[in-house]
């Protein structure tokens, strides 16, 4: 093992590695064996009010470099992160349970996303307004000031990349909390920010869990809040921003809704649900959670996906098999007692259903048939590899099963026809939607939800709404 993670890591807060004002620690365990990896600083609220500080004290500094310094800072954070990628796959792997390949995809992916905003450093325009000859009016974009990045455990190299990457460039500095059972990869990170001449206090790393994550939501010095997670916890940081009048992003959970319609490619439906709803062990907000499919192939759909779900192999991330364990034991009960739920509900477990016979939180990939829209685990998300197989007659009755939830994330239609599934993409309430596909969309294609399922919108361009605000200037320009 090429990483050394068996130690103890402290928080980063104005450039330096430093204990947490109690010197608590909590631990952090690898998925896979429950075996505990490392220990890591328990931030305080104090903690937060030196990061936050810090983070403020060097906003003028931040903001006056030229655009293009920011950028240029970004790309070579991402040359650091390409050299050392052999531990952050490692680490990730190790703390999170993902396999070793889909971590090496998720440090790429964090590569690739600080140099597509380094890119974008120089083309955050303004725009003038026309307003008469006597007149000029014109706006300018002007970063908030301190930006708080709040992280959950799924993805979190990919999650603070497409947070942490707008807001720096764009001028702000930021704090950034990372979930307590994944705290790993974003101290490492910090580490990187060291070498590669940003100056100290733009980015701050305090770990820990609700605590020093509600002291940044609601701390006064913080100027926007960046949040991935729950919605209950999403309503709780937006509560907190209230109190302080604080813009807030954010990013909450799926119960995502895959139309197949009788004239789809069904190999294709079936290829693109399975990754989609397996992927990550199923713990992604974009997931295919709910498989709504047309009666007169259901039954082929279901044993299809059977067959590709008893395919799989589990295993530890770092033996790269196809999916790893989910990420900590409070989760795995969740999951767990989702699947007991659903039996008791009526649902037919087709496939899985039951955790694996070893140490660690392995749940086999599940299936269940016969599930009717209202229950519980058709209308809640699992994040875990389970699906919910949803029979329908006609298209209006797809559409009003897909929209009969209070969240909103991700939707999609899988047809041939493409004038019906451009039609229905237009109808299913939901931010992304994919068309014969899953977890489509470029790194340029905005990201988040509709209703429940958040507030903005990550990646793409549009992800500098959240960093920039726009001031409008008039000018006079009349003779007297
Ligand atoms: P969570 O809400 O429990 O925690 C998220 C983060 O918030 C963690 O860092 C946590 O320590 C912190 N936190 C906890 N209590 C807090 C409080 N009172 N104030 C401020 N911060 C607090 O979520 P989770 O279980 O870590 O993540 C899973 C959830 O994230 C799922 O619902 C998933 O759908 C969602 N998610 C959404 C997206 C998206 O882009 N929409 C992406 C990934 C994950």
């Amino acid at each position: 093992m090429s990483t050394e993670i068996n130690e103890r890591y402290r928080l980063f807060i104005d450039g330096e590695t430093v204990a947490s004002s109690n010197e608590e620690y909590q631990e952090t365990e690898n998925p896979a064996t429950e075996e505990t990896i490392a220990r890591f600083a328990t931030a305080t609220s104090e903690d937060v009010d030196r990061a936050v500080e810090a983070a403020r004290r060097v906003l003028p500094e931040w903001q006056q470099k030229q655009p293009t310094e920011r950028g240029k800072a970004l790309e070579r954070l991402a040359d650091a992160v390409r050299d050392d990628a052999e531990t952050l796959v490692e680490i990730e792997t190790l703390d999170q349970g993902k396999p070793l390949s889909a971590s090496q995809r998720a440090v790429e992916g964090l590569a690739r996303t600080l140099e597509y905003y380094a890119g974008a450093a120089d083309k955050l325009e303004g725009k003038s307004i026309p307003s008469g000859n006597d007149t000029i009016d014109f706006t300018v974009r002007e970063p908030y000031g301190v930006s708080a990045q709040i992280i959950p455990w799924n993805a979190p190299l990919n999650l603070m990349g497409q947070g942490t990457a707008p807001a720096l460039v764009a001028g702000n500095t930021v704090v950034i909390k990372p979930a307590p059972t994944t705290p790993l990869s974003a101290i490492h990170l910090a580490r990187l920010i060291e070498e590669v001449n940003i100056p100290d206090g733009v980015i701050n790393v305090v770990t820990g869990g609700a605590e020093p994550g509600a002291a940044l939501s609601g701390h006064e010095g913080v100027d926007t809040v960046s949040f991935t997670g729950s919605v209950p916890t999403g309503e709780a940081v937006m509560k907190s921003a209230a109190e302080t009048i604080t813009p807030v992003t954010l990013e909450l959970g799926g119960k995502n809704p895959a139309i197949v319609m009788p004239d789809a490619d069904l190999d294709e439906a079936v290829t693109s649900i399975q990754i989609g709803i397996f992927a990550n062990t199923g713990q992604i907000c974009a997931a295919a959670d709910r498989a709504i499919v047309h009666e007169s192939i259901y039954d082929e759909f279901v044993e299809r996906i059977v067959q590709r779900a008893e395919s799989y192999t589990l295993g530890p991330g770092i033996e790269d098999p196809d999916i790893g364990p989910l990420n900590h034991a409070e989760h795995y009960e969740k999951v767990l007692n989702y699947i007991d739920l659903g039996i008791e509900e009526g649902a037919t477990v087709e496939t899985g259903g039951e955790p694996l016979d070893r140490e660690g939180y392995f749940v086999e990939p599940t299936v269940f048939s016969d599930v009717e829209n209202d229950m519980r685990i058709a209308q809640e998300e699992i994040f875990g590899p389970v699906l919910c197989v949803i029979p329908f007659s006609d298209r209006e009755e797809a559409i009003r099963i897909a929209n009969d939830i209070e969240l909103g994330l991700t939707g999609g239609v899988f047809s041939r026809d493409v004038k019906q599934a451009l039609s229905m993409a237009r109808e299913i309430d939901a931010g992304s939607i994919y068309v014969n596909q899953w977890f489509g969309g470029a790194m340029g294609a905005p990201f988040g939800g509709f209703k429940k399922s958040g507030i903005g919108r990550e990646m793409g361009l549009e992800a500098f709404d959240s960093y920039l605000q726009t001031k409008n200037i008039s000018v006079n320009l009349a003779e007297r």
